[in-house]
């Protein structure tokens, strides 16, 4: 049996009653430009380190090591789930050359490419060019080198030109798909550390992540992660929007997504513009996510629902399409009457997880109550580590509902310790969740656990011992509307303590609209209908005074 280091820290603390051992982490560059953690550790207020190593969590491990090592603490030198290699993505050099083939065949003359941007220490600077071509200004390429930044912005000048996703021009040796698993895991493994649960624990969890790319520099970041895959039982639905009914993994990593947006746009209104996803927008809309962001979904596997079923006939073309462009989905869709149906959740009164992603790449992911103040969030990418199959995705997430639908790249993605694992770390039907939720953008991913919680899937509330125990979860939909309320109150907007919830998620009348008619396609598909849910689950309001017992205000 493995037995992590900073676990063994994390008990041995908790038994001789002393704070928490606290890493202290700051990043350093080393040689070939390579980005190397430096870490170090206090234990006890003695300092260990620091450990410099290629990923955080390596840095975190060795540091961990020092410490267990120095107070005589068995340890197995915690073999991490994920193998961080990343950061040596090299772009394709060709690149360039293809812009300027491009130009000539135009007949475009005075190609050029100027520095718009540096910043950051001199140990750590960031350039940002942009190319103008043909008298038209093009997007911004940032890296921490004048090439790289020249090659992101003729790739950027490239996929506007060709109206192709910039996906297509970027040339890694790791693939794209690999990429976003590794930073979902990676983050993962941090709060399961820091939860002090065992690796073995962290992979065996059915996992969700949303991801935050930023396109102009090509780093990425996971702004909300959930596991678990239970439903709240009929008797703890209706509680006054304090617990958390759906528990399956992709719906709270979207609630988690949501609480994201939420601080951003709170920030946007109380701090500047310039360290925020969003920016201000005309009316009707207050904001608008920046060009620069796209929103990316990992599943560890096939969500439950359509894309867990696999039409035989179709299965030969998969070899292919570990990457799937939204423009090659009818190459792979296939159309039956026995497949694309709409489904409940197992023995829950729930619609699957598919058909909420179906809806969401018809109406955005942002929901209801945040179409108030910006516009529709599309999912760019849906990557899938276990059970991929690109027909079944391609035509679960979207092929099946036509073309009036956003049709995201699907792609593979995985790396070693994913494929092995099933999914035992919820015989404790456990739900994991952590929100990005008010951190910095370049914040480090450390004390995670401030922003995270484990839910008892059978209730929605806190695991009773857990950290959260006994307060309501940042994710539950009385939290979120508290954050609507408070948006409300910063941007002027109409909101009524006679309100209930259910009334408040109809007010948006382009939403409501848009969401019959997809209701109304679905019939007229005769794909099925979403269930009906009970009607006092939304019920309640901010003022109705005592909230459940078992629950306390967050
Ligand atoms: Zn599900
Ligand atoms: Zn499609």
């Amino acid at each position: 049996m493995e037995i992590n280091p900073i676990s063994v820290l994390h008990e041995y603390c908790q038994k001789k009653k002393e704070a928490n051992p606290k890493f202290h982490a700051s990043c350093a560059v080393g040689e070939d430009k390579k980005v190397l953690y430096q870490i170090s550790l206090t234990v006890q207020k003695k300092l260990y380190g620091p450990v410099c190593a290629p990923s955080k969590s390596k840095a975190k491990t060795g540091v961990a090591v020092l410490a267990c090592n120095d107070l005589k603490l068995y340890h197995t030198a915690g073999k991490q789930v994920q193998k961080p290699n990343k950061s040596t993505a090299k772009t394709d050099l060709n690149i360039i050359t293809q812009l300027y083939e491009y130009c000539q065949q135009q007949k475009w003359l005075n190609a050029k490419v100027e520095l718009v941007r540096e910043e950051g220490e001199p140990h750590d600077r960031t350039y940002a060019l942009r190319y103008t071509l043909g008298g038209r200004e093009f997007p911004v390429g940032a890296g921490k080198n004048k090439d790289s930044a020249k090659q992101r912005a003729a790739a950027r000048a490239l996929s506007e030109l060709k109206e192709a996703p910039l996906r297509v021009f970027l040339k890694h040796d790791i693939s794209f798909g690999v990429t976003v698993c590794e930073y979902a895991w990676e983050a993962f493994g941090i709060l399961c550390e820091e939860l002090g649960e065992s690796s073995d624990f962290c992979q065996t969890s059915q996992l969700a992540c949303f991801l935050l790319e930023n396109l102009e520099d090509g780093t990425f970041r996971v702004v909300g992660l959930g596991s678990g895959n239970g439903v709240a039982s009929p008797e703890w639905q209706a509680c006054k929007g304090e617990s958390v009914i759906d528990c399956h993994s992709v719906v709270i990593a979207r609630r988690c997504l949501l609480v994201f947006l939420y601080e951003q746009l709170i920030k946007l209104f109380s701090s500047s513009e310039e360290e925020n996803i969003f920016q201000f927008a005309p009316a009707p809309y207050l904001a608008s996510l920046k060009p620069q962001y796209q929103i990316h979904l990992y599943l560890k596997e096939a969500p439950c629902g359509d894309a867990s079923l696999v039409d035989a006939t179709a299965v030969k073309v998969e070899k292919k399409y570990n990457e799937l462009a939204p423009h090659d989905h009818e190459k792979v869709y296939n159309e039956s009457k026995k497949f694309g149906l709409v489904k409940n959740k197992a023995s829950a009164n729930i619609v699957s997880c598919t058909d909420k992603i179906l809806l969401w790449n018809v109406l955005g992911v942002q929901g209801n109550l945040l179409s108030n103040f910006i516009p529709k969030i599309s999912i760019s990418s849906i990557t899938v580590s276990r059970h991929y199959n690109a027909s079944s995705l391609a035509r679960a997430f979207c092929c099946r509902y036509g073309n009036s639908i956003h049709h995201p790249w699907i792609q593979h993605g995985i790396i070693e310790g994913v494929e092995k694992s099933n999914n035992t770390g919820h015989e404790k039907s456990w739900a994991i969740y952590w929100t990005h939720g008010p951190m910095d953008l370049k914040e480090d991913f450390e004390d995670l656990v401030k922003n995270a919680g484990i839910l008892n899937s059978q209730t929605g509330t806190h695991v009773k011992g857990s950290n959260r125990y006994q307060e309501i979860p940042i994710i539950c939909k009385r939290n979120i509307y508290l954050k609507y309320k408070k948006l409300c109150s910063m941007t002027k907007q109409k909101y009524r303590d006679e309100y209930s919830y259910s009334y408040t998620k109809n007010l948006c009348p382009q939403y409501k609209l848009d969401k019959n008619s997809f209701f109304m396609r679905l019939e007229t598909l005769e794909l099925g209908r979403f269930p009906i849910i009970d009607s006092n689950v939304d019920k309640f309001w901010l003022d109705d005074g005592d909230t459940n017992k078992n629950c306390k205000k967050y």
